[in-house]
């Protein structure tokens, strides 16, 4: 608790803002992006964006693990419960829109579609009932793969499978740099996942797109330090690959997860929602762990589906191209409630983030 105290002290989140004031540049504007949802959280909960210069942004990229999951691979998970199959899934993943229908409707249906808070959950679940059929959604970034690495060499039940739906982040980022469009200067690289992969999976933002990049926590002071470090970089004309989360990330991140995950899974290209094929971003299993592959077990495939509901702007959105209140159905025909858009469902979802202080907002 003192720890978390000490990183939301508000004199000295004022003394860094000033900072921020006095080194940020007078002219022109600067675009920082962060991937994490947890960082969209705090920088909208504790009003960081107020804290900055008007021509400083702050933009939410692509780092919520359950909007990114495409129509597809929903409709996989709901493919296999059709079939008989048990699924088994994380909560936030239930509501995410299909392209004709969720795993919550699905289980309105009738398919047995239960909701786990582990991986090891599934397994028990299905050690227990050995005459059925079981399968793992596995979604996630490279904070959760490891979990179900860990499962899947661990030799789970027979009676079940994986859906593995993990992706990989720098990839992503490395498209949002090459987005001519959108004119980043900086990353705010997410502090959860750099835990696993290191600071060093970042080398190439500054290297090669001149990008100064900062791995940060989740406090407020965690993110305004980072913000304060990249206009800091800019300011002196030299970007670098700082840490401003070393109480929790190393340069080479966990290896004993990387390892594990290399034994599992192979890296292909993936499709995220909204943003289309992003070349060597998504964990599939390897060879060696096919026997547990859903998709081959139980001979589901889907190739295209329908990420974007009609009238939705999850693509922009969570590209930070638009903020959630320029889409017209924020919090109209879209509710946390009702979500249209799978940006509304999660927790982590920028959109379901805006909505909530909206609402304590006009609670208070
Ligand atoms: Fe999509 Fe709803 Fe967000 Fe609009 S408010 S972009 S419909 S999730």
């Amino acid at each position: 608790m003192t720890e978390k105290l000490r990183f939301r002290d508000p004199d000295l989140a004022k003394r860094v803002a000033e900072k921020i004031h006095d080194v940020a540049p007078k002219e022109g504007v600067v675009k920082i992006c962060h991937v994490c949802g947890t960082h969209e959280w705090t920088i909208t909960h504790f009003g960081i964006r107020s804290l900055l210069p008007a021509n400083v942004e702050v933009i939410a990229g692509p780092g919520c693990p359950v909007c990114i999951v495409p129509a597809s691979e929903i409709d996989e998970a709901v493919q296999l419960a059709l079939k008989g199959v048990t699924v088994t899934c994380f909560g936030d993943v239930l509501r995410v829109p299909g392209s004709k229908m969720s795993l919550l409707d699905a289980k309105a249906e009738g398919t047995d579609v239960r909701v786990v808070y582990s991986v090891s959950d599934a397994v028990r679940l299905a050690a227990k009932e050995p005459n059925r059929e079981f399968a793992f959604f596995a979604v996630g970034f490279e904070t959760t793969a490891p979990s179900t690495a860990v499962e899947i060499q661990g030799k789970p039940p027979k009676n079940l499978s994986f859906l593995v739906s993990h992706r990989i982040i720098p990839p992503a980022m490395k498209l949002l740099a090459e987005m001519e469009d959108l004119n980043l200067n900086g990353f705010i690289a997410p502090g959860h996942v750099s835990t696993i992969i290191g600071l060093k999976s970042y080398e190439i933002f500054p290297q090669k797109y001149g990008m100064p990049t900062v791995v940060a926590g989740f406090e407020p002071l965690d993110v305004l330090f980072g913000i304060y470090m990249i206009l800091k970089q800019l300011s002196e004309g030299n970007p670098r690959l700082e840490n401003e989360y070393k109480r929790a990330v190393s340069w080479e991140g966990n290896t004993k997860a990387q390892e594990l995950m290399q034994k599992v899974f192979s890296v292909v290209d993936g499709n995220w929602r909204g943003l289309g094929t992003i070349s060597s971003s998504k964990y599939v299993l390897n060879a060696e762990h096919a026997v547990y592959d859903a998709h081959l077990k139980h001979d589901v495939k889907v190739e295209h589906g329908a990420d974007i509901q009609h009238g939705c702007k999850c693509h922009l959105v969570i590209i930070g191209k638009i903020k959630p209140t320029q889409c017209p159905l924020f919090l109209k025909a879209c509710t946390p409630q009702k979500p249209v858009g799978a940006c509304m469902v999660s927790v982590e979802g920028t959109c379901r983030i805006w909505a909530r202080e909206a609402a304590a907002e006009s609670a208070s």
